[in-house]
């Protein structure tokens, strides 16, 4: 039977096959992933084959179709090793704030350069907007139109009074949507909103969740009443990107990708060549600093860990 890894803890799947009937199942043999070593070969979003063991409603996945995509979390002690969060995802959103607590543009941009590498389209959700009045309004759409001028979709909505949630469940309707936040802007309260009669945990700012590097956390998919799935990454902290190479990063910078072919030197970084193209743009205000100074922050993180 052919299905969809709607739960994953490791050691047990939990299918949800053809006939519309969720199967536990687990794994036997090797899966090879090409190309990276994980310690989880199986996640959320996975399409498989499996069977039913004899005289059981438990089945045995043999096959792992193939991905259109899938996102990693890099495990921080095992440095060639990666957790596989989800796959086969059509979308991800990262709901961000810009009170109680600010979303730093830089935990912004590291997300949509994340999203780039793994070609999935990412939708920015300003939460908490109930919190604004005149003058806050004003910088939240200062904020959003920075991400708007380079093609990524913002909305503005107040998962505690409801505020425009409408326009988010159209967006989610039959979609595989990633949901992806750093504690404290309302994704569990946004998430509890679209999902009637079900209740995750909120406002839990510290705790357990942020102790999860070393831990292995699995992401949970969540049937959307309207139609489609919702992923959510509870104790993510935040995605990686795997094994970037320096010299790539410039790609997963939409504005920059553009220009890069115009630099004097074809292997320019970008930091400090002459002729640079990315940095014109950047001295005539055709790049927001903002987001080259987040290129340059993740350039010259990647440079010192490597
Ligand atoms: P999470 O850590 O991202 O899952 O965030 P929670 O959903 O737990 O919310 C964190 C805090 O923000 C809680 O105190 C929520 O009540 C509050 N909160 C969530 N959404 C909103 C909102 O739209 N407006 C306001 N004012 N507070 C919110
Ligand atoms: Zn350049």
């Amino acid at each position: 039977m052919q299905g969809l890894v709607i739960k994953s803890t490791g050691s047990w799947y939990q299918v949800h096959a053809e006939d519309g009937v969720d199967y536990d199942c687990r794994i036997k043999g090797k899966f090879r992933i090409q190309g990276i070593q994980t310690t989880n070969p199986i996640a959320v979003g996975d399409l498989v084959e499996f069977e039913l063991e004899p005289n059981s409603d438990n089945g045995v996945i043999n096959k792992l179709n193939d991905r259109k995509n899938y996102i990693i979390r890099k495990s921080i002690n095992l440095s060639k090793q990666a957790q596989i969060i989800a796959a086969n995802m059509d979308q991800a959103f990262l709901v961000v704030t810009l009170a109680s607590p600010r979303t730093s543009l830089g935990f912004i941009d590291r997300f949509l350069a994340t999203a780039e590498a793994y070609s999935i389209p990412a939708t920015l959700i300003f939460n908490k907007l109930d919190l604004f009045h005149e003058e806050g309004l004003t910088i939240l759409d200062e904020y959003k139109s920075i991400y708007e001028n380079i093609g990524y979709p913002c909305y503005s909505v107040s998962a505690l009074e409801g505020t425009n949630m409408p326009e988010i469940e159209g967006l989610l309707k039959d979609k595989t949507t990633l949901f992806s936040g750093h504690s404290g802007v309302g994704k569990s309260s946004l998430i509890n909103a679209l999902l009637p009669g079900r209740s995750i945990k909120t406002g839990e700012i510290s705790g357990a969740s942020d102790k999860g590097q070393h831990t292995t956390t699995f992401a949970e998919m969540h049937t959307l009443p309207f139609g489609g799935y919702l992923i959510d990454t509870p104790g993510i902290r935040e995605l990686g990107i795997f094994d970037i190479r320096p010299e790539e990063l410039g790609h997963y910078f939409r504005e920059m990708r553009d220009l890069m072919n115009m630099c004097r030197f074809n292997n320019c970084r970008h930091v400090n060549e002459p002729g640079c193209a990315v940095i014109k743009a950047v001295e005539e205000g055709e790049i927001e600093l903002s987001r080259y100074e987040s290129y340059l922050s993740i350039y010259h993180g990647n440079e010192t860990r490597a």
